[in-house]
């Protein structure tokens, strides 16, 4: 067939039939599967950085929503984290937090409703800039949300566990 070759990934070792006008970089052709894989991972290093960073908060009393905000706030501005506060996505859409890599984080007081919290995170995940999104729940969630809807990676950090005998 003119105009296509076989090229081997440099990464799953498949064979794959591409453009003949595709540019194969120096260290070997990745194919498409590899690269959202490999983009994806990179997403992900991003997001446990953020989950590690809320994770360190140690809260020693109950919290008022706006509170835990500001505490967030003061870690992610110690460890580096850059981030809008109160970033508008859209209609009806302000997520607490949005880091520069494109963390949504989502504080949630009490004991969330589950539905609601799941729509809220796919109405979120439809934005392009929201890439991963990470909920900061009072308690832990007891199915925990992983996924939204359209695939974008989800986690939920529950701060309960993380009072410990302060409380
Ligand atoms: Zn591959």
């Amino acid at each position: 067939m003119s105009g296509s070759r076989i090229m081997t990934c440099s990464r799953c070792g498949k064979d794959w039939n591409i453009s003949i006008n595709t540019r194969i970089p120096q260290n070997g052709y990745i194919c498409p599967h590899c690269t959202s894989k490999e983009r994806f991972e990179r997403r992900s290093a991003w997001m446990e950085n953020v989950i590690k960073t809320l994770q360190s908060l140690r809260i020693g009393k109950i919290f008022e929503e706006y509170d835990l905000q500001n505490e967030i706030a003061a870690i992610f501005d110690k460890v580096g984290i850059h981030y809008e506060k109160e970033y508008y996505l859209g209609t009806g859409s302000r997520v607490d937090f949005l880091t520069n890599s494109g963390v949504a984080v989502e504080v949630k007081k009490g004991k969330p409703n589950r539905t609601r919290l799941v729509d809220q995170i796919n109405r979120y995940a439809e934005y392009e800039e929201v890439k991963a999104i990470v909920i900061v729940v009072e308690t832990s969630l007891r199915i925990p949300v992983t996924q939204t809807t359209n695939g974008k990676p989800c986690a939920v950090v529950g701060l309960q566990k993380l009072w410990g005998i302060a409380l």
